[in-house]
């Protein structure tokens, strides 16, 4: 299916600011509550949530073959698990219902009040009811830099990592959405020079940049999924941070990986930007060398040029940009991390989610950890007001951003917020 919702000359008959995320071009998908306590599935136009529930029932996606009650609960999955051709044409048909030259709902106030709302009274809720969540370690700069903290500079990848995408299976019920307060966790910790751990709140509280990609029903068990056709069972991408508690992780990793110090918490960007919608964002991805196993190997552009920042906000204060990255930078592109993650038959299902793994860029104001750019607290990073931070505070909000842009189209994800409260 042609996707005509990515013209640079599109323009729309609702007002967007300048600058704004969310051009007629992206049209991401999201869910959200209104005032009158009702949860909404929709998509968003500049400062305007749409819902998409009231055009469906207002038959604007008439021959688009979609499930009566596609829009009608309180998450995307039953949307995301229809096949791609269906997205790709709703998000088409929005395009046209809002393109400046058709005035059909425009020029329907009844259907306009049923439709629209201001962003600014509306809650997002989380998109999607996640099922599984994977996260991936694929940037080479920020498994390098971790290695080379821990381990040895020498050798600071380990043998497997050039050949396997290395990912665990983290938790989902976590995994909260923009805007959630986060409580400092507390746990096991041992310090340095200690031959018995102890226990308190974690000292070591850190973001993670990185991004997320939500899949459809990709394979049953027992099937496995091409590189090749990867893109057509990934919906699309939301921020993510893996908020992280290193003392822990570091006392409890060994040997079957992260665990207390990674579940407490991982907030997303509420709306979902499609693939589609990235399309003209796409890029070669960095060179593998050496060459990865054939059921790994890929052709084309593979990779998305997604600009990507984090900054951190003190109570009462000004935020300061600690990182600029870019997704670009990844290893491992999307579609060899969803056919390793179903080379041995393990089923995706719609809903399921996987990060990117912190996405550290080659200079030290592009990584995407505290840990890094801090260098495990020997470098304390100066924020604006004149503190320092060798990792969070507590009542700091750590806020990441993403966005592309080309030929004068800005396509974004929106923020992705959350504050560290002291421990409860
Ligand atoms: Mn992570």
């Amino acid at each position: 299916m042609t996707i005509t919702a990515n013209n640079p000359n599109n323009k729309t008959w609702l007002e967007v600011p300048q600058n704004s995320d969310f051009p007629i071009q992206n049209i991401p998908f999201g869910v959200f509550q209104t005032q009158d306590g009702v949860i909404r599935i929709g998509t968003r136009i500049g400062n305007t949530a749409i819902d998409l529930g009231a055009l469906q029932q207002l038959n604007y996606f008439e021959d688009i073959d979609l499930a009566a009650d596609t829009f009608l609960g309180d998450s995307l999955n039953e949307f995301i698990a229809h096949p791609k051709a269906v997205w790709t044409a709703v998000r088409n048909r929005i395009a046209f219902i809002f393109d400046a030259l058709n005035e059909t709902l425009k020029n329907n106030t009844s259907h306009r009040e049923e439709v629209l709302f201001d962003v600014a009274k509306t809650t997002s809720l989380l998109p999607v009811q996640i099922g599984d969540y994977t996260d991936f370690f694929s940037s080479k700069e920020h498994a390098t830099n971790t290695g080379t903290m821990f381990r040895d500079p020498e050798n600071a990848l380990l043998p497997n990592w050039l050949h396997i995408p290395v990912g665990y299976h983290g938790r989902s019920s976590s995994i909260v959405v923009s805007g959630t307060e986060i409580y400092r966790p507390k746990g096991q910790t041992i310090a340095a020079d200690a031959k018995q751990p102890t226990f308190g709140a974690s000292r070591l509280v850190d973001f993670e940049l990185e991004m997320a990609f939500i899949t459809t029903n990709a394979n049953e068990l027992g099937e496995t999924v091409s590189v090749a056709d990867a893109e057509n069972h990934i919906f699309g991408m939301v921020l993510f941070n893996d908020w992280s508690a290193r003392d822990i992780q570091k006392w409890e990793y060994v040997p079957l990986g992260p665990f207390l110090g990674k579940n407490f918490a991982s907030t997303i960007s509420p709306w979902i930007v499609m693939l589609d919608a990235l399309e003209p964002y796409r890029v070669t991805s960095p060179k593998q060398e050496p060459k990865p196993l054939e059921y790994l190997q890929q052709t084309g552009e593979k990779a998305f040029d997604i600009k990507l920042s984090v900054g951190i906000t003190p109570e009462n204060g000004k935020e300061t940009i600690l990182s600029n990255s870019n997704f670009k930078y990844m290893y491992w592109t999307m579609a060899q991390q969803l056919a390793h993650h179903t080379i041995n038959g393990c089923n995706a299902r719609a809903g399921d989610m996987m990060g990117s793994g912190t996405i550290s860029g080659p200079t030290p104001d592009s990584y995407g950890s505290m840990l890094e750019l801090a260098w495990r607290g020997t470098k304390p990073v100066n924020l604006n007001d004149g503190s320092q931070r060798k990792f969070i505070n507590d009542n700091d909000t750590v806020t990441m951003y993403a966005y592309c842009e080309k030929n004068g189209v800005r396509i974004g994800f929106g923020s992705c917020e959350g504050k560290l409260l002291p421990t409860k």
